[in-house]
């Protein structure tokens, strides 16, 4: 007999998201009917997956908890039940402030929240979770924590020490994953490139790609969230070795200026950022390097900003994305530093970063144009259908915009001709 629905809500990031598909296979293993991100909520049970990044993931956080704490006041639900990042860090707070959530969880005692339900299936793995992405592509998370402790991050504050999976069991789950249709892997963790040194004393993401890229139906491997010191450079053989690893790599650089890597606590400095970067294109000829930089974080004066400004420009990365820094409580950063630099010389910092990568971005595209490139198809809209080269992932970078002369199956790979560039789109056309 089927037993009550289950609303659950993801706020965050793809780890989080991975934890929420985790739990949903739980419950619906259990027996009952799960509902993820519903536009309608309509279950006796509600459960928030919270974000406690940076200030406003944790205000979101806070306002979902407050909409639902509302709604079960009104009797629209029964249970509500919250769990993440935000729960893990906050917790006794949280407990005393919303009284009238009937139960926290952390980030890794959320099994807990199953046998609180009812008792677990035996034989669910603990990787087993239903899918909210389309059908085609997930995210594998590789680990959980991080050991580096920058000095503006409170991720290792609330996810706690490094801690790898087995090659093993991420193998099975890649396998098991293959069996339900899934062709592209993003590969995730905090710390890409500490992969392995937990379990097995020395570094393990390269024996890791070789496995999983041999296994049968695995179309695509994307590598998201390398760390830039100690850098596994044994992947890139293995990057060239296998055409199912995409040409691409996730690798948040945060500064190029000396005094703010240091002030970061990130353990590289410019000479050895610039190094890494010029080994990946000449060893991975075509890669597509994405990265993340920071703006305004204590110790960066007009001269460093410019320091970076003059590196984004030279260093031309395919795809950016910047931040302006927001002091979060408890960091190195927070305890030791002034957050002195004012809120619109942050912003104005961003604006002209942004503006000079999508300048950048606008060039690589358009060297694009004319030519074929594998694309696999998302979804379809009103104009066109919408899909993705192996140097874009879901979410966060450009699309191609195939425009609809021939019907297209979704999730399937095509050949396409790109006619025209967008400095985030490219348009394209089925190649026959
Ligand atoms: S490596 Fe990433 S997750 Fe780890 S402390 Fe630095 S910014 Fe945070």
């Amino acid at each position: 007999m089927k037993k009550k629905r289950i609303d659950i809500i993801t706020l965050g990031c793809s780890k989080n998201l991975v934890d929420s598909e985790r739990l949903m296979k739980r419950m619906s293993d259990i027996g009952y009917e799960v509902a993820h991100d519903s536009d309608k909520v309509c279950g006796e049970i509600v459960v928030i997956n919270t974000c406690g990044f940076i200030g406003d993931a944790k205000e979101e956080s806070i306002n979902t908890i407050l909409e639902y704490v509302e709604a079960k006041k009104e009797g629209k639900l029964k249970y509500l039940f919250v769990m993440g990042c935000l729960s893990e860090r906050y917790f006794d707070d949280l407990k005393i402030e919303i009284p009238e959530v009937d139960k926290f969880y952390g980030k890794f005692n959320w099994d807990k929240l199953i046998t609180d339900l009812q008792t677990i299936t035996p034989d669910t793995k603990v990787y087993d979770r239903i899918l909210t992405t389309p059908p085609h592509y997930t995210y594998i998370k590789i680990s959980e924590g991080c050991n580096r402790f920058c000095a503006f991050c409170a991720i290792p504050l609330i996810t706690g020490r490094h801690t790898s999976r087995t090659i093993e069991e991420i193998s099975d789950e890649v396998k098991m994953l293959v069996g339900r249709g899934v062709k592209e892997f993003n590969i995730i963790a905090q710390d890409l490139s500490s992969y392995g040194i937990d379990i097995y004393g020395e570094m393990k993401l390269a024996a890791l790609l070789d496995t999983i890229a041999q296994i049968d139906g695995v179309e695509w491997i994307r590598l998201h969230y390398a760390y830039p010191a100690q850098f596994p450079y044994d992947i890139l053989p293995i990057m060239n070795k296998h055409n199912n690893i995409c040409k691409y790599l996730d690798i948040a650089l945060q500064h190029i200026s000396d005094t703010v890597l240091s002030n970061m606590r990130r353990h590289i400095n410019k000479e050895g950022t610039i190094k890494l970067i010029k080994t990946l294109r000449e060893s991975v000829p075509g890669i597509h390097i994405r990265t993340t930089l920071m703006v305004g974080f204590p110790g960066e004066g007009e001269n460093e900003y410019n320091e970076l400004l003059s590196f984004v420009k030279e260093a031309k990365f395919d795809r950016m994305g910047a931040f302006a820094y927001c002091e979060e409580e408890d960091t190195f950063a927070a305890k030791n530093y002034t957050d002195s630099i004012p809120d619109e010389v942050k912003q104005e910092r961003l604006t002209t970063l942004m503006e000079t990568q999508e300048t950048i971005a606008l060039e690589l595209n358009e060297n694009k144009i004319g030519k074929s490139l594998k694309v696999i198809v998302d979804r379809e809209e009103d104009d066109f259908y919408i899909g993705r080269t192996e140097f874009d992932s879901p979410e966060v970078d450009p699309e191609v915009l195939i425009k609809k002369d021939k019907k297209l199956e979704i999730g399937n790979f095509y050949n396409i001709k790109i006619i025209d560039a967008l400095p985030f789109e490219l348009i394209g056309t089925l190649n026959e």
